[in-house]
C-alpha cells in the first residue's frame, strides 16, 4: 500500500523511539546537505529527517529543494536538536515531486500577506495559512457538532433563488441566456427571462433564512451552513462577495432565546478551537503579537489573541438596546470631540462600523448584543415591538470585527407582516410560499445569521477577511 505513512503530527506527539516509520510531505528547508525539515500539513511543526552524510546520492540530495514532495523511511530516534523529541534517520528517500528552487513562490522567508494572497494556490504551505485553515476546519466541525448535539436539523437551502425581495444585499444574476446581445427581448427591450433556463430571472442567494423559516415551522430547530453571495462593492477587510453563513432558525423562540443561543454557540465553537487547536492558536497569537509591535503604541490592542478568546468564553456578553447604545454614543467624548466620521445625529440613524467598534472596543471592552432597533433600518420580516417604533432585532458586535451576527424574532402575525411588506414595497405575490407559513399554523420563531469568515477572523486574529477563506472572491478578483 502506497499510503502507509504516519502523520507528522502523530509522530511528533509520541515519545516512542527505535521503530521504523514512513513520512511523506513537502520540504520546508534542507540544511547542511543533511537535515530536511518536512511538513505534511497536519501541524506547523516539521519532522527533521537526517540524511546521513555519504549515504545518499549527490543527485538525489540536489533535488531536496524547498517545496519538493518527499517520501522518507527510516528509524525514529531521539532528537539531539532542540524543539523536537524525535527525528527520523532516513534509510530511503524518494522524491515524489520535484520543485524548482528558482521559481517556487514560497521561499523559506517571511512573505507579506498581499504576496501570499496573490499566490493563494501555494499559501497553504505556509505556517500562517496552515494554522488558519486548520482552525477554520475545527470551527466548521464544531458548528455541526454544536447544533447536532442540540437536536437541530441541518438544512440545505438553495443557492440559486428567484426571490430578490430579501433586501439583504446586492445580488449576482444567474442566467443561461447568451450575453452577446442575442438574448430574447420583451416588447419594451428588456430581457425576456421567461425564455431563460428557469423561466424567470434568478440570482445567487444572499441568505437561506426565508427557506430556513419554512423548515423551522416543521422541524422546530434547523440550521443552515452554506455559501452566500453579495454583489456589493465593499472593499473592506470584513466583506467578501462569496462567504459562508450559519443560519439557525428556531420555532418557539423569542428574541431573548435567540440571543442566548447565539452567545452559547459562539462560546462553544471558540472553546472547541481552543481545546483542539492549541498549537495553531499559540502560533497565530505570536504572529499577531509580532504584527502589533509594528504599530504605534496607541493603536496596539491591550489583549493578546488567547487572552481575548479566553475572555470571550468566560464572560457574559453585554446586552443593551439600540436606544441605550445611541445615548452612550451621543454622550461619548469621541462624539463630542467630533472624532466619528459619521456624527451621532440621533435616534433612528443606522450604526456605522466605527460606532459599533467604539461600543465594543472602547466602551464595554467585550462583545455586545444590541437589541430592538428602529424598524426603518431593519428588514421586513422582523417582529414589530409594541412601541410601534422598534423591531425585535439583535446584532452581536465583536471586538476588532464589528457585526458578527445579525438576527431577529420573526414577525409571525400575518396582518402585521403583510402591512410591513406593503409599506416597504415588497411584492406579496412573489413570497406567497413564505406567507403560507403564517397562514397555516404560524408560530413564534427566531433566528440569526453568523458570517463564518468573520468568526474565523475573530478566532485567528487575522486582520483581513480575504486571508481566512481559501480563495477569496471580492471586487475585481476571482483568481484560482
Ligand atoms: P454588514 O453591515 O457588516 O455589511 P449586514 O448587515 O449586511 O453586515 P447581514 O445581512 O445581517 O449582514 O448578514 C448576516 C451576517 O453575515 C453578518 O452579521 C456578517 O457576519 C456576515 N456578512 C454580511 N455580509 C458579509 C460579507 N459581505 N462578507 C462576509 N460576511 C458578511
Ligand atoms: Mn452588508
Amino acid at each position: 500500500m502506497f499510503n502507509k505513512r504516519i502523520r507528522i503530527k502523530d509522530l511528533l506527539a509520541s515519545d516512542k523511539v527505535n521503530y521504523e516509520a514512513t513520512v511523506m510531505g513537502w520540504v520546508r528547508t534542507f540544511r547542511n546537505n543533511q537535515f530536511i525539515a518536512l511538513n505534511d500539513g497536519s501541524t506547523n511543526n516539521n519532522i527533521q529527517i537526517v540524511a546521513t552524510l555519504g549515504e545518499f546520492d549527490e543527485a538525489l540530495l540536489k533535488r531536496l529543494t524547498t517545496g519538493a514532495c518527499v517520501k522518507a523511511t527510516g528509524e525514529v530516534i531521539p532528537s539531539l536538536g532542540k524543539g523536537q523529541k524525535v527525528e527520523l534517520k532516513a534509510t530511503t528517500i524518494e522524491i515524489l515531486g520535484d520543485s524548482d528552487a528558482e521559481t517556487f513562490p514560497m521561499q523559506p522567508k517571511k512573505h507579506s500577506l498581499e504576496f501570499l494572497r496573490e499566490n493563494a494556490h501555494m499559501r497553504f504551505r505556509t505556517n500562517t495559512f496552515g494554522s488558519v485553515f486548520r482552525v477554520r476546519h475545527a470551527l466548521a466541525f464544531a458548528i455541526h457538532k454544536f447544533f447536532n448535539d442540540k437536536g437541530f436539523l441541518y438544512l440545505h437551502t438553495p443557492i440559486i433563488t428567484a426571490s430578490d425581495a430579501e433586501g439583504a444585499g446586492e445580488m449576482f444574476k444567474v442566467t443561461a441566456l447568451p450575453l452577446d446581445g442575442t438574448a430574447p427581448k420583451n416588447d419594451d427591450g428588456t430581457i425576456n427571462f421567461k425564455e431563460d433556463f428557469f423561466g424567470r430571472s434568478t440570482n445567487l442567494t444572499v441568505s437561506g433564512q426565508l427557506e430556513g423559516e419554512l423548515a423551522a415551522t416543521a422541524f422546530s430547530d434547523i440550521y443552515t451552513f452554506g455559501p452566500t453571495f453579495r454583489a456589493e462593492n465593499s472593499n473592506t477587510t470584513r466583506h467578501l462577495a462569496e462567504f459562508w453563513m450559519i443560519e439557525p432558525e428556531v420555532a418557539f423562540n423569542d428574541l431573548e432565546d435567540n440571543a442566548n443561543l447565539a452567545e452559547e454557540f459562539i462560546k462553544y465553537v471558540i472553546k472547541h478551537a481552543m481545546d483542539n487547536n492549541k498549537e495553531d492558536l499559540e502560533f497565530l497569537a505570536q504572529r499577531l503579537e509580532d504584527e502589533e509591535k509594528q504599530k504605534p503604541q496607541t493603536e496596539r490592542s491591550e489583549f493578546g489573541l488567547l487572552e481575548k478568546l479566553n475572555f470571550v468564553v468566560d464572560n457574559d456578553f453585554e446586552r443593551l438596546t439600540y436606544t441605550e447604545a445611541i445615548e452612550i454614543l451621543r454622550e461619548s467624548n469621541h462624539n463630542k470631540k467630533k472624532k466619528f466620521q459619521y456624527p451621532i445625529t440621533g435616534w433612528g440613524m443606522d450604526l456605522q462600523s466605527e460606532h459599533e467598534r467604539y461600543l465594543v472596543e472602547k466602551h464595554f471592552k467585550k462583545p455586545v448584543i444590541l437589541m430592538n432597533y428602529p424598524k426603518e433600518i431593519k428588514a421586513f420580516y422582523m417582529r414589530q415591538n409594541d412601541d410601534g417604533k422598534t423591531v425585535a432585532a439583535m446584532d452581536i458586535l465583536a471586538p476588532g470585527i464589528g457585526e458578527i451576527v445579525g438576527g431577529s424574532q420573526r414577525e409571525e402575525r400575518m396582518d402585521k407582516l403583510t402591512q410591513r411588506m406593503e409599506e416597504m414595497h415588497i411584492p406579496a405575490e412573489e413570497l406567497w410560499w413564505y406567507l403560507d407559513t403564517r397562514k397555516f399554523g404560524t408560530c413564534p420563531h427566531a433566528g440569526f445569521g453568523l458570517g463564518f469568515e468573520r468568526l474565523v477572523q475573530f478566532v485567528t486574529g487575522m486582520g483581513n477577511i480575504r486571508d481566512v477563506i481559501p480563495f477569496p472572491r471580492y471586487p475585481k478578483s476571482a483568481e484560482f
